[in-house]
């Protein structure tokens, strides 16, 4: 006979299966009661709320009921009544109760009680069975299905771009390699270097940092198209922001000009953040309690002034505000905290780059909404964005959000070859290795233009967690490989 016959609490919750009989698998959070009556809230993951079990101990023996400890894994089976007690409608007059797997209580780390982040960072195996990693967890899936749905409805092609890859999209050199030389005696060329074409591939490869320039060859054929797929940097960056591991979505479109770009991606980034509103009320709801018991412990100039469902709903019903990078730098340089030199980096020339203090200024004090930042100087982004007329600006973009900063990069792709080759040579990037993402600019060329959204950031956004190691199961940051 089939195991999985059980009724989910969140179906439980929703349809009214009083005076029926049902089965209920889950994770035991706390039992109370008295020699009388148990009270056994149990979790089983399909939604925030616990269910009650109520065990009447002429019905389950001591002995079984004495096995019920918080971490345990239980079967309970018996009639839904009406709920006598206040926060539940209904709950289970338990008939029979199987312990499926026991959790010693001296031994299991999640007690019923508050446990700090970093022990539960420590704990990453167990964390997602405590309230707030479960509502991450099940936001961070409505926000990613949401992905898929909006390109889908819009007739964007999924795209699965390399992993292991030959090129370093962005330049910047932050790569994994990815070897399976014999790291203590490998094969050396005439000159003593390490020869690469005895490894694997024969030829030195990494992990992706961006599924992009791939992209923009599908694009080129299937004309709208996206990535969702994870990338790999090796910065030694220890920020709230930035793993070495992390998801991205990179859609990438024929026919899109720049400002094609922006309306996409303002469209994409409130559409995937209503989707979770209407999708996972409860669990935001939590989140928002969370936000506002840390926001409260923060310094006054730290707190935010809207909590995390305001935050929401208001980037969802306002304009972002659109803005060039000369204009910001204007802003900027005029800005208190750079008169009274309270930035760590003095903004006080056009070409400089941006540090995450000035987008937060721009976005948090000056806007007060989601701000894309665009036509930036050309020297500071990659070779690969539309030259703007000015010859020193490139159709780049920048979206910033409050308490994240920068959540998109993207641009109109350069798809003049003379342009765009000129521009590589400037910069030291071999045309003869990128032979093949210089064709689309050979062959049928055409505006195109392409972002990305850096998936935890935007997890982080929806569900206000501070730290970026806190909305992926498993992060890796310099240091940390564990799980
Ligand atoms: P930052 O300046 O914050 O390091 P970046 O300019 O390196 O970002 P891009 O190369 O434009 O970022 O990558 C696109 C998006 O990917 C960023 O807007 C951001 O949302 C996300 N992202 C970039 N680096 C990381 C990282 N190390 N961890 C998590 N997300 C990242
Ligand atoms: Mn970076």
């Amino acid at each position: 006979m089939a195991f999985n016959k059980r009724s989910k609490i969140k179906l439980l919750l929703e349809s009214s299966k009083i005076g029926k009989n049902t089965t209920i698998m889950g994770w035991v959070r706390t039992k109370r009661g008295n020699k009388n009556v148990s009270f056994i809230a149990v979790n089983d993951g399909s939604t925030i709320q616990n269910y009650q079990v109520v065990a009447d101990p002429n019905v389950i023996s001591e002995e079984v009921l004495k096995r019920i400890t918080t971490g345990a894994c239980i079967k309970a089976t018996g009639e839904v009544v009406a709920s006598q007690g206040a926060g539940q409608d209904s709950e289970l007059i338990a008939q029979k109760i199987e312990v499926l797997g026991e959790a010693d209580a001296d031994k299991y780390p999640l007690q019923p009680k508050k446990h700090s982040m970093e022990f539960l960072r420590e704990n990453a195996h167990l964390r997602m069975r405590t309230n707030t990693f479960g509502a991450v967890f099940r936001v961070r899936h409505a926000l990613a299905f949401a992905v898929h749905q909006y390109f889908n409805d819009k007739g964007f092609f999924y795209i699965h771009t390399p992993i292991i890859t030959a090129s370093d999209a962005e330049g910047a050199g932050e790569t994994f390699r990815v070897s399976t030389l014999d790291m203590k005696n490998p094969p050396l060329t005439e000159d003593g270097a390490v020869d690469y074409t005895k490894d694997f591939f024969e030829r030195e490869t990494n992990l992706t940092v961006s599924g992009q320039l791939e992209g923009e060859l599908a694009a080129m054929a299937l004309a709208e198209i996206y990535t969702f797929g994870p990338t790999f940097r090796a910065e030694n960056s220890n920020t709230t922001r930035h793993l070495a591991e992390f998801w991205m979505i990179e859609p990438e479109m024929a026919f899109y000009d720049a400002e094609d770009n922006q309306d996409l991606a303002e469209d994409f980034l409130k559409y995937i953040i209503s989707y979770a509103m209407e999708h996972c009320k409860a669990d935001l709801e939590f989140l928002d309690k969370r936000a506002a018991e840390e926001n409260a412990k923060k310094p006054t100039n730290e707190r935010t002034e809207l909590g995390l469902l305001d935050r929401l709903r208001f980037v969802v019903d306002h304009d972002f505000e659109r803005i060039s990078y000369t204009e910001a730098i204007e802003i900027l340089k005029n800005s208190k905290p750079n008169k009274k030199k309270k930035f760590s980096y003095i903004i006080d020339e056009w070409g400089a780059d941006l540090q995450s203090e000035h987008e937060r200024f721009l976005v948090e004090k000056h806007f007060k909404k989601p701000v894309i930042l665009t036509d930036y100087p050309k020297d500071i982004k990659a070779f690969y964005m539309k030259q703007n007329d000015d010859g020193k600006t490139v159709a780049a973009m920048d979206i910033l959000f409050p308490g994240i900063g920068e959540i998109v990069g993207g641009s109109q792709r350069e798809e003049n070859m003379e342009k765009l080759t000129t521009r590589m040579d400037e910069m030291g990037i071999s045309q003869e290795e990128l032979y093949w993402y210089l064709d689309t600019r050979r062959f049928g060329a055409t505006p195109h233009s392409g972002f990305g959204l850096g998936f935890e950031r935007m997890v982080q956004f929806v569900t206000g967690m501070g730290n970026i190691r806190d909305v992926i199961a498993f992060p890796r940051t310099p240091g940390n490989a564990e799980f």
